[in-house]
Parts: C-alpha cells; structure tokens; sequence
C-alpha cells in the first residue's frame, strides 16, 4: 500500500463518525490526489482559486473542492461554480459578493466564517467581538445564495499544547453562543472547522467537526 493511502487510513480510523476529513492537497500534483481519491477521499482542500481551477479539470467530477485560504473579491465569480464550501469568509464584503455572483449561478453556496483565535497577527480572520458586531449590523436574510454552515478557525503554530487547546475551546465556545443567539433558526449551522495536521487530535478532543489535514497525508510541503 502507498504512503498517501496507509495515511488516509490511519487518520480515518482515528476519527470520531462525525468528523469529516478535508485532505489538503495545495501544491500537490494531481497524480498524489488522484491516490487519495482512490482511498475514498472525496473532500479536498486547496488555498488558492487558480489551483483548484486547474486541477480540477484534470480529475474526477465528484471531488468537493474546499477553499481553505484568503479569498480576493475579484476571484469569487471564478470560483464560486466550482467550490462546495468556502472555509475562509473574513468579511461581509465577501459574503455579499459570493451572495450575488452565487446568484448568477443558479447556486447556494456553502461557507464559514473565518475567526482569528490566534496569536499571530499574519492569520486572517475576524476579530469575535467584530464578527458580533457585523451581525448585530448586517440583515442575513438578504443574503439568500450563501449559507453560513459553522466558523473556522486556526490555532497559533506553537508547541505549547494548553495554548492551541484553550483557543480551539473558544472557538467552539464562540460556535454556541453564536449558534444559540444569531443562527438558532438555521439547521444547517453546525460545522467548526479546526485543526490541522499537528493539532487535529485536540481539535476533535474540542468540538471540531472538519478537520484539514495536509501534510501528514501528503508528506511535508516543499517550502517555497
Ligand atoms: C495548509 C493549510 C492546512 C493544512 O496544513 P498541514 O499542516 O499541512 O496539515 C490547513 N488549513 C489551512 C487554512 C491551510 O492553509
């Protein structure tokens, strides 16, 4: 059996039933997603449009593409017929416009909201008293071609474990009190998407329901 393979396997043994596994496959060739694909992943995660544009085209039709990594404005109307969930909406300017070019499309998509539970100021994502406040100010009926299926969030890359666990509790804790106060009236509000390939095991000890694993599938990147 292959690497890529034998690691599917042994991540998807070590899941709980309702964590889903997105397999992140950014700068990985096509031949290494076509193997894990024929492991019995069908979810993958890419962080750039021009990638998933590409590579797609190059593999089979029912693969769900996630797109896990900072969105332009200016690449929603490429993407948004292709992606089956958004992980990384880190403004209402965004929503709204993968809301209208959603529309265009005959199509609803899925996203997340991206909040910054970090502490490194590089990683995006909304700020929870800011995200409250665009709540409080936005009208979300408007918005009839997204639905907003959870939050995802990152924690800081550090080795200190009570850290990373302590900023996965908050997001969750973030999930359900915005879960109770904001989208009690949505069934579909149900996913935190956290954890990655050196602190997944927390993340489920915490509430993740998706959890994004690159590197302990695929090998270590190339750094670039
Ligand atoms: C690259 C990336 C991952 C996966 O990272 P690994 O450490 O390789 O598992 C997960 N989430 C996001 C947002 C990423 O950019």
């Amino acid at each position: 059996m292959s690497d890529i393979t034998e690691n599917i396997k042994i991540l998807k043994n070590q899941l709980p039933p309702s964590v889903r596994l997105v397999a992140v496959s950014k700068t990985r060739p096509e031949r290494d997603i076509l193997e894990a694909y024929n492991a019995g992943q069908r979810i993958f995660g890419e962080n750039r449009v021009q990638e998933i544009l590409r590579k797609k085209d190059q593999l089979p039709g029912d693969i769900e593409w996630h797109l896990i990594g900072h969105l332009q404005t200016n690449k929603v109307k490429a993407i948004v017929p292709f992606v089956s969930m958004i992980h990384s909406v880190d403004s209402f300017r965004l929503l709204s416009s993968i809301d209208s070019e959603s529309s265009k499309s005959g199509k609803v998509t899925d996203c997340l909201l991206q909040v910054h539970i970090a502490d490194e100021e590089t990683k995006s994502g909304f700020l929870p008293e800011e995200l409250l406040e665009e709540l409080d100010s936005h009208d979300l009926q408007e918005l009839n071609n997204v639905r907003i299926c959870g939050l995802m969030g990152m924690a800081t890359f550090t080795d200190d474990s009570d850290k990373v666990r302590n900023e996965f509790r908050s997001l969750a804790g973030f999930f359900n009190k915005l879960r109770t106060e904001y989208f009690h009236d949505r069934p579909y509000f149900t996913e935190i998407s956290m954890g990655m390939s050196g602190d997944y095991e927390i993340a489920v000890e915490e509430g993740s329901t998706m959890i994004r694993v690159g590197s302990l599938i695929f090998g270590e990147r190339i750094k670039k």
